[in-house]
Parts: structure tokens; sequence; C-alpha cells
């Protein structure tokens, strides 16, 4: 059997890097606090709780259902966190650790300059993380989630608007409304860009599930962009599999067949899909 993974898959590197700052306290023997989910993946999340940390919902946090003790260390996660749950936490005495990754930072940072001189609109999901945090710095500004939204939100056609994007949005959606508001508004400028993690693990995907004869593709249930790699894949080649780690994996899976992929969403750690792969030879080979 042969087994080849996608070109590109698993953490990417905001994600990495907030994994590593976590890993590296808990070797502290630090008593961490995580506000919301570190990473959308279940079984990263039960590894890191039986090393002792703890994960806080933000609301629980704000609206103080969960108290955090003095002297812990808190950790904010790679998507950014909203202003007032920054502000609440310099005034008490914790160990703030921010994992915000420094590409939606710099999206904050370009919101603040953009907005000083210019109407700003903001495209991105409402509901997705990154955009609260993003949205929580500065002036209040439109969001708009598609080209529809653009397109029925009363903006002026005479005026010169900036673009703030989510740096996970959709391409194609997002090339859709940078089409249409360069021809529509008079002047319409894209300061910032998509961060390529999500669109190179899709690309990858697509290259490897027509080329193989099994797809796997590992990570979280609650994970969009793991959901959206297997829909790509099984929409490419019917014998795709999600699975969270690699006890899922059925050996009936692979009868007759010579080769097997392997992809992973944004969330996935590297010792998962090893797991996986290793799993996959004690199988078939
Ligand atoms: S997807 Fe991109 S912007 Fe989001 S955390 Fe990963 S590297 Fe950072």
């Amino acid at each position: 059997m042969k087994i080849v993974r996608a070109e590109e898959l698993g953490f990417c590197y905001g994600v990495a890097r907030a994994a590593e700052m976590v890993e590296s306290l808990i070797e502290e023997n630090k008593k961490i606090y995580i506000l919301g989910m570190l990473i959308h993946n279940p079984v990263y999340l039960e590894h890191i709780h039986q090393k002792g940390v703890i994960t806080v919902e933000e609301e629980d946090f704000l609206n103080e259902k969960v108290i955090i003790p003095e002297g812990s260390t808190v950790v904010l996660r790679a998507h950014g966190a909203r202003k007032h749950l920054m502000d609440k936490l310099s005034n008490m005495n914790v160990q703030k650790v921010d994992t915000t990754c420094p590409y939606v930072t710099k999206s904050i940072m370009v919101k603040l300059r953009e907005e000083e001189n210019k109407d700003v609109i903001y495209i991105g999901d409402k509901n997705h993380p990154e955009v609260k945090a993003v949205l929580s710095y500065g002036k209040p500004i439109p969001v708009v989630q598609n080209l529809e939204e653009l397109k029925n939100g009363n903006f002026d056609t005479n005026k010169e608007y900036s673009f703030v994007i989510q740096k996970t949005f959709d391409n194609i959606k997002f090339d859709e409304i940078k089409s249409y508001a360069t021809k529509t508004f008079k002047s319409a400028t894209f300061k910032d860009d998509l961060c390529g993690a999500t669109y190179e693990r899709q690309e990858a995907i697509s290259m490897l599930a027509k080329e193989v004869d099994v797809v796997i593709v590992i990570g979280g249930n609650m994970s969009s962009n793991t959901q959206k790699l297997y829909k790509i894949s099984k929409g490419l080649n019917e014998n795709s599999y999600l699975i969270g780690e690699s006890k899922e994996i059925d050996k009936n899976w692979f009868i007759n067949k010579k080769s097997v992929g392997i992809s992973a969403g944004a969330s996935t750690p590297e010792y998962l899909i090893d797991e996986v792969e290793e799993k996959i030879r004690e199988l078939v080979i």
C-alpha cells in the first residue's frame, strides 16, 4: 500500500505557535487557564486537559460564572481576544499569555490605521472568533459576510472605502466581493490579504484526492476547515473518510486498494497524523 501525505496539512503557523506556547507553560508547571477553545480539536484539548490545563468559556469568565484565581496563567487563543476581555484581564493579578496569531494582530492594526482617514468595511463571518476579536478594537464598522450583503448595504458608490478581511475568509467569496467593489466604488482599497493556510490545504487535498484510492482526513468535528477538506475530498473521491484519531480507522476501507492519501485540518497536531500513518501501516503493509 502506498501512503501519501497531502503537500500541505495539519497545524497552520498560528495554531502551531499557540500550541508550542501552551506546551512550554505546561513544562513550567504553571496553573493554566485558556479562554475559549485553544484549538478546534477535541483530541488535542483532551491531551492538554489531562496535563492540568483548564478551558474556560469566554462568556463564563466575563459574566463571572467562572472565577480565575489570582496568580494563575491565562492564555488567550490564536484567533485573538476581544478588547473588553483583554481589559478585564489587565485589571487582574494574573499572568496573561497572548497567543494571538501575528496575522490577526496585523489585521487589527490595519483596521485601526485605515479607519483614521477612511470609511472601512469589514469582510468576514460575524460569528467567527477572529472577527469578534478584530471588530472589538477601534470604531464600530459595517460587516459584510458575502457579495449580496455588500450590494444590499446602501453603501455610497461615490465614496472611497478601505476593506479589512477575515484572514480565513472563503477565497472564492472574497474574489467576488473584491471584483465587485473595485468596479463599483469610486475607490476600494484592500490593505490586507487572506491567510494562505486554509486555501493551501484545500488545493493540496484537491490534487491528492484525484491521485489515490482512499483519502483519510484527520480533524475535529467542530473544525470548519477540516469539514471543508473532507467535503472537497468526498466530491472528488468517494472513498474519503473523516476521522478524529487513529482508532477510528476501519481496515475494510483498504480492501482491494493500492494507495491511501492523508490530509488534516489546520487544528490537527502532527502526532495525530503520525499515529494515523502508523496505524495504516500496521493494518495493511
Ligand atoms: S489560519 Fe492563518 S491567520 Fe488563522 S491562526 Fe492560522 S496562520 Fe494565523
